[in-house]
Order: structure tokens, then C-alpha cells, then sequence
């Protein structure tokens, strides 16, 4: 399978929840409630860093929704099917996050469960462009 090219949305900023504080970042908005962030570290002086990839953030409340990191193109088809399901986005917020998701039906749950497994589904046969190293170990018909 290959993922849809999707044309990039506009850049904007999200504020990313960390453990250590809301930290603004850069992002790839999907739509009024998602967006592609940049996965990064932070110290315990609140020092950050990039560590390559991305992920997907809620942004009125800036949690994590899908697990990465991923690529910016399975980022882009899991917020695609993110932005899909029958869920209200709008009712998620930093202290209700294991009762919102309980309250989804079963077969929303696991559409929710494949697509924010982004860094599991990262591979050639989903990925455009390819990660590096990714190529080497699949078989290219001629
Ligand atoms: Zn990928």
C-alpha cells in the first residue's frame, strides 16, 4: 500500500504538554483539534531538542495522540484517518484522557488503535519517501 499524497497544510504553531511544561512548536495543522508535530527531548532544566520524526498533538490541550515517531507522510495518513473517526475532539482534555477514549465504541477504538500506532507502521510499503535504510531490506521488482 502506498499512502495518499497529501498536499501539506500551511505551517502554524502548537503548544506540545510535557512533563515539564507546554513547549511551542512548529506544526503541520490536520485540521481545528490535530496536528503534525515534531518529536523532541527535553531536560531537566527545560532544555529541548529535535530527535527526528513526527508525531501527531491535540492541539487545545497539546497531548500526544499518536505514539511515534513516524515519518511526515504515515504522520499525514494517520492524522488523515484520526481526523476520520465519529469522535468529539472537542471533549478531550489533559485530565479525562482514559475515560474519553473508554467512552468510544469498539470499532472506533481500534481505528484509533492502528492509526496512532504511526511508528509501527512506518515502512516501505506505506511510506513516501521512504525513511533511510528502509529500502535495503526490500525486494524491488524489476
Ligand atoms: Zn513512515
Amino acid at each position: 500500500m502506498t499512502a495518499e499524497q497529501t498536499p501539506p497544510a500551511p505551517l502554524a504553531f502548537t503548544t506540545v504538554s510535557t512533563s515539564n511544561g507546554d513547549v511551542t512548536v512548529p506544526c503541520e495543522p490536520i485540521n481545528d483539534w490535530l496536528a503534525i508535530t515534531p518529536v523532541f527531548s527535553m531536560d531537566a532544566g527545560g532544555k529541548t531538542w529535535l530527535n527526528g520524526g513526527f508525531t501527531v498533538t491535540h492541539r487545545p490541550t497539546g497531548l500526544i495522540v499518536a505514539d511515534g515517531p513516524g515519518c511526515i507522510e504515515c504522520c499525514r495518513a494517520a492524522g488523515k484517518e484520526l481526523a476520520s473517526l465519529d469522535v468529539d475532539w472537542a471533549t478531550l482534555n489533559a485530565g479525562n484522557g482514559r475515560e474519553w477514549a473508554a467512552a468510544l465504541s469498539d470499532g472506533t477504538k481500534r481505528r484509533l488503535g492502528n492509526a496512532r500506532a504511526v511508528d509501527w507502521s512506518c515502512d516501505a510499503d506505506y511510506c513516501y519517501p521512504r525513511p533511510v535504510g528502509v529500502a535495503e531490506s526490500v525486494a524491488v521488482e524489476a
